[in-house]
C-alpha cells in the first residue's frame, strides 16, 4: 500500500504523532489533505511535429507560518499521493528548521532523460504558464527537486518573470549564481546532512572510520560522498538507478564523480573490491538518497547499520521504521536531514530581496547553525517523550504550525 501511496504514510505518521501530543482535532483535520491541489497538461510541439501533452501537479499543504515552498520533480513515477505527501513533509521541514515558509511541491509525469533539451525547456516554460498565479515570492516559491536543476530553474524563473512583466527572482530558488542564485544552494542539502550526521556520530561514539554505504548518486548522494570523503569516511557501497559499486577500502569518490559525470552511471567503475563486510546490510551509516520506500520492511531486517541518514524524502516504508526502532538503530529523518536545501533556499530569497549577496563563509556558518541547532531540538523531543528522533522532528515541526494555526485564528 504504502509502496503506491505516500500521502498514506503522512497520514500514518499523523497518527504515531497523535499518541504523542494529541493534536487538537481542527487542527488534524485541516492536517488531512493540502490547502490547495493544481491539477495542470502542459500541451508541448515535440521536435517531431506533433503536440504531447504532459500532466502536472502542484499541491500546497500549508502556509500558516508563511508561503508555501518546495520543490518541482520530473519523473515518469510523479502521481498525486506523492506529491501531496511531499507538499506535506516540506511543510514539516520548515517549521523543524524555523525559517517563516511554509509546504508544498510539484511534479510532472515525464521521463525527461528522453527529451531533447528544446522540449524539455518548452515543457518547463509551459509548466511555470500553467501555474504562474499560484506562484510569486510571498506567495509560493518552487525549486529543484528530481531530475529538474538550476537551468531548469533559470528557464522557470524568466518565464515568471515574462508574465508578471517585472524582474521576481524570489520565485524560485535553486538558479543559476549569474541570475540570482545562491552561493551553497548547489550542495547544500548534502551539506545540512553532513552537519546532523556529525552530530549523530557524536551521540553515538562513532569515529571518522566508520563505513559508509550510499544509495542515489545525484545532487543529494554525490555531493555526501565527497564531504564525507574529505572528513576521512569509508563510502564502501554506493548505488544509482542502474546498479551499485562496492570497495570495502573504501571508494574514491572524486574519480567516481568524474565516472559517473562521463558515463551517466556508477555501474561499471573499475575500483571494486569485495572483500570483507561492507555491502548495504553491513555499512555502519546508510544513506539513502534515491526516492521513496527504497528501505521496507524486509531490508529494514538485514540492515545493520548504526545510524541512517534519510538524504531522500521518505526512503523508509512505516513498517520497516519500527523494525530499525526495536533493533535501535538511529534513523536521522528525512524532514530534519534533507533540510539544509531548503535552508538555503531561503537564504537565497533573503538575498534576492536585499539584493545584496552573501559569500560562501557566511552561508556555511548560518547553516550549520540553524541545522545543528534543529538537531538539538529534536533530540531533546526524543528524549522528553522517549520516542524516535522521526517523532521528536514531527513533534516539534507539529507544534509549530499548529501554534501558527491558532495565532491566525484557523482553529
Ligand atoms: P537526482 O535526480 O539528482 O538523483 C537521484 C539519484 O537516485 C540518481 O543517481 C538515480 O540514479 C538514483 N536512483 C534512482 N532510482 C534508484 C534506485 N532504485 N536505486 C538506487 N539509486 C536510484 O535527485 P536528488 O536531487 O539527488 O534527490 C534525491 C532525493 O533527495 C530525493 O528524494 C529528493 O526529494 C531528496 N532531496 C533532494 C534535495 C536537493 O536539493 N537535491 C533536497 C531535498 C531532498
Amino acid at each position: 500500500m504504502s509502496k503506491h501511496d505516500p500521502f498514506q504514510n503522512v497520514l500514518k505518521q499523523l497518527n504515531e504523532v497523535n499518541k504523542i501530543i494529541d493534536i487538537p482535532e481542527d487542527i488534524n483535520t485541516c492536517f488531512l489533505s493540502p490547502q490547495r491541489f493544481l491539477e495542470v497538461s502542459i500541451p508541448v510541439k515535440m521536435d517531431n511535429g506533433k503536440v504531447k501533452v504532459f500532466t502536472g501537479y502542484r499541491s500546497q499543504y500549508n502556509d500558516a507560518r508563511g508561503p508555501y515552498k518546495g520543490g518541482i520533480r520530473f519523473h515518469p513515477d510523479v502521481n498525486r499521493s506523492e506529491v501531496k505527501a511531499l507538499s506535506a513533509w516540506m511543510t514539516w521541514k520548515t517549521a523543524i528548521v524555523n525559517i517563516p515558509l511554509g509546504g508544498a511541491k510539484g511534479g510532472v509525469i515525464v521521463d525527461s532523460k528522453k527529451l531533447s533539451d528544446r522540449e524539455l525547456e518548452h515543457l518547463s516554460r509551459g509548466y511555470i504558464r500553467a501555474i504562474y498565479k499560484l506562484l510569486g515570492p510571498s506567495i509560493d516559491i518552487p525549486a529543484p527537486d528530481v531530475y529538474t536543476d538550476p537551468r531548469i530553474m533559470g528557464w522557470m524563473m524568466d518565464e515568471f518573470e515574462k508574465l508578471e512583466g517585472a524582474h521576481a527572482p524570489g520565485v524560485i530558488t535553486g538558479k543559476p549564481l549569474n541570475i540570482g542564485g545562491s552561493k551553497v544552494r548547489e550542495y547544500a542539502t548534502a551539506q545540512g546532512a553532513f552537519y546532523v550526521l556529525e552530530e549523530g556520530v557524536k551521540k553515538l561514539g562513532l569515529g571518522k572510520n566508520a563505513t559508509v554505504g550510499i544509495e542515489g548518486f545525484g545532487n543529494a548522494g554525490s555531493f555526501i560522498a565527497k564531504l564525507l570523503a574529505d572528513e576521512g569516511y569509508k563510502i564502501t557501497v554506493v548505488s544509482d538507478s542502474k546498479g551499485k559499486v562496492i570497495n570495502c577500502n573504501g571508494l574514491n569518490i572524486d574519480r567516481l564523480i568524474e565516472y559517473k559525470n562521463k558515463n551517466k552511471t556508477v555501474v561499471g567503475f573499475e575500483d571494486q573490491n569485495e572483500t570483507g563486510r561492507c555491502s548495504y546490510e553491513d555499512v555502519d551509516i546508510l544513506i539513502p538518497a534515491a526516492l521513496e520506500d527504497s528501505i521496507n520492511e524486509n531490508e529494514a531486517k538485514k540492515i545493520k547499520a548504526k545510524m541512517i541518514v534519510e538524504l531522500a524524502n521518505g526512503p523508509i516504508t512505516p513498517e520497516a521504521d519500527k523494525i530499525l526502532f526495536e533493533k535501535n538503530i538511529l534513523v536521522v529523518p528525512d524532514i530534519l536531514a534533507n533540510a539544509g536545501g531548503v535552508t538555503v533556499s531561503y537564504f537565497e530569497q533573503v538575498q534576492n530581496a536585499y539584493n545584496y549577496y552573501w559569500e560562501e563563509k557566511e552561508i556555511l556558518d548560518k547553516l550549520k547553525k540553524i541545522m545543528v541547532k534543529s538537531f538539538d531540538e529534536i533530540w531533546q523531543k526524543k528524549k522528553k517523550y522517549n520516542t524516535t528522533l522521526r517523532m521528536g522532528a514531527y513533534v516539534l515541526a507539529i507544534e509549530r504550525v499548529s501554534g501558527a494555526m491558532k495565532a491566525r485564528g484557523w482553529v
